[in-house]
């Protein structure tokens, strides 16, 4: 017993060496990324359940690494949050969606909100009000046009500096947004007190609403309650028929979804807007 625990040590130590080389060699691919220009930005649309138009759509951020391949953000972006990366790679994220959203203006579509996921040491540590202000007038766009994404654990860390981040945030005219909402922390105590615009229900409620009697209620609740709030609430992850005629039927405002489409380049979103996406 005593030599095979000692042998599932070092494969344990040995296994733990490669991850950790892996990590270190993620982590100085990424530190290159920005300059190599292998960051990119997918654009998701947002489908009104009313109106059945695109309202807008999400940024979501691409890596295709030259050593590591296509590198998915929930791999990287830990990485870059750990080591402060987050905040060069976060500021792109804001510049690369202001000049996008000014190039579809400019192409002579009509105004879409683009979203932008906001991570807590971006709203903590950094003056995101400036940096989002100056992206803004630096592309001649309006602040209405920038939503931005936040989980309940990046707001529920630090309450006082979220709270006070988010009221200078909505008076500039920014739409808040509480992202994954259901998972992880509840901030129910808290929905009423921060200054929000939209609950994001979380995918994995979405996903199983439609099979599952106890997910359908909470997905209805919040739905409830967001409009009791006077928030609009939007589903992700809506992949089937079934779940988007739900989503109708409960009254919730907007879908994300492959079923709409999945996240795809700029050049394409062209495409899909010119085109009849009828739901
Ligand atoms: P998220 O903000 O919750 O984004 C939704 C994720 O679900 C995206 O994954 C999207 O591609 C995926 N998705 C959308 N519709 C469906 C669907 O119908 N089915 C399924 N199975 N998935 C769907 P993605 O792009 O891999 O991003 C993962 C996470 O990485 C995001 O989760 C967000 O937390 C983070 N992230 C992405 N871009 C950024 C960014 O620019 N900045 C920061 N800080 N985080 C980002
Ligand atoms: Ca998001
Ligand atoms: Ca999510
Ligand atoms: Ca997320």
């Amino acid at each position: 017993a005593k030599s095979r625990g000692r042998n599932n040590f070092q494969f344990f130590d040995a296994t733990m060496d490669l991850r950790a080389a892996r990590r270190l060699s993620l982590e100085s691919s990424l530190r290159a990324a920005l300059e190599r220009e292998e960051l990119q930005l997918y654009y998701q649309p947002k489908l009104d359940l009313i109106s059945h138009r695109v309202v807008g759509f999400e940024a979501l951020i691409r890596w295709h690494s030259h050593e590591h391949g296509a590198v998915p953000p929930d791999r990287f972006i830990p990485i870059a949050e750990e080591t402060g990366l987050i905040m060069p790679i976060g500021e792109w994220v804001i510049d690369e969606t202001c000049r996008q959203i000014a190039q579809w203006r400019a192409e002579g579509y009509d105004d879409m909100p683009v979203a932008i996921n906001i991570s807590l040491i971006q709203l903590t540590r950094t003056d995101l009000e400036n940096t989002l202000v100056g992206h803004l007038h630096k592309h001649g766009i309006p602040s209405r046009l920038i939503e931005l994404e936040f989980t309940e654990s990046v707001l529920l860390q630090d309450f006082e500096t979220a709270m006070d981040a988010l009221q200078s945030l909505r008076r500039l005219g920014f739409t808040l947004t509480i992202d994954d909402f259901g998972v992880g922390y509840s901030s129910l105590n808290y929905l009423n007190r921060f200054p929000i615009n939209v609950l994001k229900i979380d995918r994995s409620f979405v996903t199983s609403a439609c099979e599952d009697q106890d997910a359908a209620i909470i997905v209805q609740a919040v739905v409830n309650l967001s409009h009791d709030l006077k928030l609009s609430v939007i589903a992700e992850g809506c992949e089937t028929v079934e779940q988007l005629d739900y989503l109708k039927r409960i009254a919730c405002d907007q879908v994300q979804g492959y079923l709409i489409s999945r996240p795809m380049p700029a050049a394409d979103v062209r495409q899909f807007l010119d085109s009849d996406y009828l739901y």
